[in-house]
């Protein structure tokens, strides 16, 4: 449609009516990053452009170029404003610089903005990309917050460390039931879930305690539980069996990274960060300072993190558009350095003129590659569901001594002498192996002891435990922490003992 204004009135009417006409533009916070990140960026929001992708592009700053203003963070506080305001990061890779000091801008974005869920899709693109996986296309939901990751780590004794593992029920709860909704929203067939409950039956016991009963909701969905060993060298073996994968941090992160690896394309991968307040997207690639400012990077990556930014924003269209038209390209043989193959390629292209290609074919799809499918629909709710009503009750303390005084028998004797006998102590383990009463004397022993007391009736007091670490302390000894130790209607919520 078009206007005829007359007037500087009528041409200010024209172009208000010509505003409301068009598509009302997200507004998108932009931070290219460093290293090859502005050239990938550049080729990437062009591209998004063409597709007639409706976002306002706010740019914002992240990287070298903040830290070398001395802000440890690498993150221009104005990002946050930004953020607050658009809810979407479209980010380019990031640069940490080496030595200490500096924080990881990408650990930083994730763990402020609450971005619980990791979504990285893994797909061969036989024949155009060689892989030895011709039929993979999977999906690893990771969670993103958690786990080992939060970051609590200690040296406790001259000889031992600890990094503290937290799963959470509500954040259990959060990632499967993004989990499940994905699944059945993209209409995949299968949900694994990669889990090492046989060993750490408290923590990744409860990640698979909340799959089975979130998957009771969503009887349309296969499931299967696989440990996570196994369950890693299976992808890596036969990946075309997979289909979506949920798991904990760290086991996403590792499996996310082997499934890119295999599938031979880790350089076109891109990502999504979901969180409730805001969300992010980017290449799963580094900055690449190798290759950085000679025009040859592949925006492969990040193109794909912009096409999962336009079906999050509900532009669905736009975003099989550009998806296609990329497909296609790939397909022409239309391929930059990292993935040119003399054998298959047709043409070596720079990074703008890879941009350019794809946006030749907007319009036109994939032959022999499956063409994307994007679903308008409501962004998926996994606000926290279940309350715990369990009775909580005190029933005894782990106490952790740095002792090397003696052997297990000698400690065991010294404690029991301190022990009243409503709590007493009922065992000692070192390095998760009981070593008192009926220890071996084979076993390795460190500096670092735990000393479970345990009361066989429950119903202890606070001051009852304080009372005991008082006689320990005046008898000399070195206890570097203490834990509770607490039963849930009746079900203890520790650990008993080596390999149980
Ligand atoms: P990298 O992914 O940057 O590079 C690994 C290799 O892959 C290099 O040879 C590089 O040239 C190549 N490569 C990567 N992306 C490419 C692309 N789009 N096109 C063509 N070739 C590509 O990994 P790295 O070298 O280990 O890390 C470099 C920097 O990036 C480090 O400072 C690291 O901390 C950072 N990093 C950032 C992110 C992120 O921001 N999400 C992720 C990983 C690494």
């Amino acid at each position: 449609m078009t206007f005829t204004a007359s007037s500087e009135t009528d041409q200010q009417a024209a172009s208000a009516t010509q505003r409301r006409l068009e598509p009302e533009r997200a507004p998108v916070s932009v931070a290219p990053g460093d290293g090859i990140g502005p050239e990938i960026m550049d080729a990437t929001l062009r591209v998004l452009s063409a597709a007639g992708a409706a976002i306002g592009v706010e740019p914002v700053e992240i990287g070298e170029q903040v830290y070398r203003r001395g802000l440890t963070s690498g993150i221009d506080p104005q990002l946050w404003e930004s953020i607050r305001r658009t809810r979407v990061l479209l980010k380019g890779p990031v640069t940490t610089p080496p030595g200490g000091g500096w924080k990881s801008v990408n650990v930083s974005l994730r763990k402020t903005l609450g971005l619980y869920a990791n979504v990285r899709p893994c797909r061969s693109y036989h024949p155009f990309v060689a892989t030895h996986h011709a039929n993979m296309d999977l999906v690893v939901i990771r969670e993103n917050e958690e786990d080992l990751y939060a970051g609590i780590e200690h040296r406790q004794t001259r000889q031992v460390t600890q990094c503290l593992k937290l799963i959470t029920r509500p954040g259990c709860e959060r990632i499967v039931r993004y989990a499940f909704e994905y699944t059945r929203r993209r209409s995949r067939r299968k949900l694994s879930c990669l889990v090492k409950d046989n060993i750490m039956k408290i923590t990744d016991g409860l990640f698979w305690r909340v799959f089975e009963e979130i998957a009771a909701e969503y009887p349309d969905v296969e499931t299967e539980r696989l440990i996570v060993d196994i369950g890693m060298a299976r992808v890596a073996a036969h990946p075309e069996r997979f289909d979506v994968i949920v798991l904990p941090n760290l086991y996403g992160d590792i499996l996310s990274d082997i499934a890119a690896e295999i599938s031979g394309s880790v350089g076109l991968a891109g990502s999504a960060n979901i969180g409730e307040h805001a969300s992010m997207f980017e290449a799963i690639h580094g900055s690449a300072p190798d290759i950085a400012g000679q025009g040859i990077a592949n925006p492969s990556g990040l193109l794909l993190a912009g096409v999962k930014m336009l079906a999050h924003l509900g532009q669905t269209e736009a975003a099989e558009l550009v998806h296609s038209a990329w497909l296609k390209t790939i397909e022409d043989g239309v391929h930059t350095a990292d993935i040119f193959d003399a054998g298959s390629s047709r043409r070596r292209v720079g990074t703008q003129e890879f941009g350019d290609a794809v946006i030749e074919r907007l319009g036109q799809g994939p032959e022999q590659l499956k063409a994307p499918a994007y679903v308008p629909g409501p962004r998926i709710e996994t606000a926290e569901t279940r309350k715990s009503i369990e009775k909580k009750e005190l029933v005894g303390v782990d106490v952790f001594l740095d002792w090397s005084e003696g052997g297990p028998d000698d400690l065991g004797l010294l404690l029991r002498s301190l022990a009243e006998p409503r709590l007493p102590l009922q065992m000692i383990t070192n390095r998760g192996v009981k070593v008192f009463p009926d220890g071996q004397p084979e076993t390795f022993c460190t500096d670092h002891w735990r000393c479970r007391f345990q009361a066989p009736e429950g119903g202890v007091e606070h001051a009852e435990l304080l009372a005991l670490m008082q006689r320990i302390d005046a008898r000399g000894l070195d206890f570097i922490k203490t834990e509770n130790l607490y039963t849930f209607d009746g079900k203890p919520g520790f650990s008993l003992g080596q390999g149980q």
